[in-house]
């Protein structure tokens, strides 16, 4: 790998790797004062915790790298893994750089952790987000932009400043920056999926999680420049999209196993939350409003909103059209109700088209991919054939 490459790889991976998250206590040092917000998939308006000098922090569990010893105590055996490995990183310690976590209501599972977390860690600032499932700007757009007023007052008491809508108005322009820039790596992606591979593109995408939205951009950038230097070749692989990865992220082992038995993966879900918001928000005028009517317009398609709109499936046959894939991979984790509550709906959209699909199910730690191999190198030979005939 060319150096200029190895070097923006290298640092997102090891950003991944790190269960510590020392990027975090590096941009507290460097910003004495200041303050770290984590926030739980699915999405948060990451620009008010920005507007106030703070630094959102993406928790997304422990992945297959981090062994729980305390985290199985808290939660029954028949949910999800994200759960545990977020309060085994906190038992542990490694999330004492945050000042506070916010927990969107995605499920009941992110529901009990932020009730776990008030009763561990009394001192520490919690917020339960309540995102609204009406998507009328008068019902579910008021109720909204009254939601995200109260973290914006909560984060004024904790930061100790106000938060002006100059501050906001800049902090959005920052993000719209930053989408954009999520925007052309899927693209790229998608056009050359040999030349961005995943594991990859997830790694820079994932850095966003733990450095300031700027850098992140910087980074984005930086890889889209280098990427098509290295010398790599197309293979004569399936074009697939993958649906289910919002919340709980699979393994990175995983990605990297789809890829090797012959998926080109061109559309994901994966950390949607940072892709929640659709379009660029408006950087003038009232941003709590802006940021509340982007939520109720312009958010993207998954299970874990209702959308009264459009016919479930729709957005799934859209990604698979506008990324020329020629399959879908369900992945989702394991017990996650709001992925596989969606998928039959989402399957008898496909069939309806006659787009081939299969399934399979991950854990943040799963570590043998032998079986998964097998089944998407079936899957990617089958859609291969059948497309010859
Ligand atoms: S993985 Fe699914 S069930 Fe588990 S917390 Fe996330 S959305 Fe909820």
């Amino acid at each position: 790998m060319r150096p200029a490459l190895e070097e923006i790889v290298g640092r997102a991976n090891a950003l991944y790797e790190d269960l510590d998250f020392g990027a975090v206590t590096d941009w507290k040092r460097r910003n004495p004062g200041r303050k770290a917000i984590g926030y739980m998939p699915i999405y948060v308006p990451r620009e008010i915790v920005h507007a106030a000098g703070m630094l959102p922090v993406g928790i997304v569990g422990g992945s297959d790298r981090l062994e729980i010893i305390r985290g199985d105590a808290y939660f029954q055996s028949y949910i999800c893994h994200i759960p545990r490995s977020t309060i085994e990183l906190a038992l542990s310690g490694r999330l004492d750089s945050l000042d506070g976590m916010l927990f969107p209501s995605i499920c009941d599972v992110i529901r009990n952790l932020s009730g776990m977390w008030k009763l561990l860690f009394p001192d520490r600032y919690v917020r339960y987000i309540d995102v609204p499932q009406n998507f009328d700007a008068r019902v579910g757009g008021e109720f909204w932009r009254r939601e995200i007023e109260a973290l914006r007052d909560d984060l004024v008491v904790l930061g100790g400043e106000p938060i002006t809508d100059d501050a906001l108005n800049k902090s959005i322009a920052v993000y719209n920056e930053n989408r954009r820039a999520l925007i052309d790596l899927y693209k790229a992606r998608s056009e050359q999926p040999w030349v961005f591979p995943t594991p990859e593109l997830y790694v820079v995408m994932r850095a966003g999680n733990v450095l300031p939205p700027d850098e992140h951009t910087a980074m984005i950038r930086a890889y889209l420049d280098e990427a098509p230097r290295e010398d790599r070749e197309d293979k004569d692989h399936s074009r697939i999209v993958i649906v289910g990865t919002f919340c709980e992220q699979p393994p990175l082992g995983l990605l990297r196993t789809l890829e090797r038995a012959g998926c080109w993966i061109v559309g994901d879900d994966l950390l949607l939350g940072n892709r929640w918001i659709e379009t660029e928000i408006p950087t003038e005028g009232k941003p709590m409003e802006n940021l509340s009517q982007a939520f109720i317009e312009h958010s993207t398609a998954t299970a874990s909103r209702y959308d009264a709109e459009r016919a479930k499936g729709e957005s799934l046959i859209q990604s698979v059209r506008d990324n020329e894939a020629e399959g879908v991979i369900f992945c989702a984790p394991s017990f996650c109700d709001p992925a596989l509550l969606d998928q039959p709906m989402l399957v008898n959209a496909l069939d309806r088209e006659g787009i081939s699909h299969t399934q399979f199910k991950y854990s943040e730690d799963t570590g043998q991919f032998g079986v998964i191999h097998e089944q998407a190198g079936t899957f990617s030979d089958s859609i291969r054939l059948w497309s010859e005939v």
